[in-house]
């Protein structure tokens, strides 16, 4: 049994960070609490909204300005603030991501002040950027879905120049098969503390992976059991096709274009 039946899930900013349709995120908690007969609301905000209170928040990804005006606008946001400190959940991806750290670079590549949620920083990375397919399995460190479940494997596309580094508060969501994630050493993929979690996984992620959807609603809503199974056939399917490409390093969507 859930311990909530009704969620707000919202989508951060689409207008600043919607250039990787990671707006996606929240239709899928949408999708997929409703499923369940949760009664949902998604509300994607704008720049010049209000932001909402929420169970569930999606940050996405986007250009090097936009995310800085981002972080300027939910660093001074005491709703947001308000509803983490209660503990809502964060999903941010790419930029959504580094601007949940404590810090990441501007387009210069000097440092801009991040939100503190993720004990993460990011700077600019030496080589190119990291554009293509991003395969990672579930770290030790990762969170457990509802039942004590582990994550199965992370698939999705990165796009980035930031590399970042993690600090003793955030562990790593997983390891990277193929492709950057995190770039460094570790080879570690995203990070997660409490109820916030971040990736470079762009898919979007949680269609992509639809565990990490269940694993932010089974958050919100308080459910330690696993939540109700759902028709995820067509998605898995997706899935077998997209683990199989990026592990025979096939290049990115070449099976699409002929
Ligand atoms: N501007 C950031 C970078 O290049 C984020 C990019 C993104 O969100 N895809 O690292």
């Amino acid at each position: 049994m859930t311990a909530r039946l009704r969620l707000t899930v919202v989508t951060v900013f689409p207008d600043l960070l919607g250039t990787y349709g990671d707006r996606g995120n929240g239709m899928v908690l949408a999708r997929r609490a409703a499923w369940r007969g949760i009664d949902v609301s998604l509300v994607e905000a704008v720049s010049t909204d209000r932001l909402p209170a929420a169970d569930i928040y999606c940050i996405g990804g986007g250009e090097d300005g936009p995310q800085v005006r981002a972080a300027e606008l939910l660093g001074g946001d005491d709703t947001f603030a308000g509803a983490v400190r209660q503990g809502a959940a964060v999903l941010g991806v790419c930029a959504g991501y580094q601007l949940l750290g404590r810090s990441f670079p501007d387009a210069g590549g000097a440092p801009i002040r991040g939100l503190g949620l993720l004990d993460v920083e990011t700077v600019k990375g030496a080589g190119s950027r990291a554009v293509g397919e991003l395969l990672a399995e579930a770290s030790p460190t990762a969170p457990m879905l509802p039942g004590g479940v582990r994550l199965p494997p992370l698939t999705g596309f990165e796009n980035h120049a930031g590399t970042t580094m993690l600090g003793r508060g955030a562990a790593p969501l997983a390891r990277v098969v193929r492709g950057r994630g995190n770039g460094g050493a570790g080879r570690s993929e995203g990070a997660w503390s409490g109820r916030v979690v971040g990736t470079y996984l762009h898919g979007p992620v949680l269609a992509r992976n639809p565990h990490l959807a269940d694993l932010l609603l089974g958050w919100a809503l308080g459910s330690e059991e696993p939540l109700a199974t759902v028709d995820d056939v067509e998605v898995e399917a997706w899935r077998a096709e997209r683990l199989a490409a990026s592990a025979s390093r096939r290049p990115a969507w070449s099976s699409l274009v002929r």
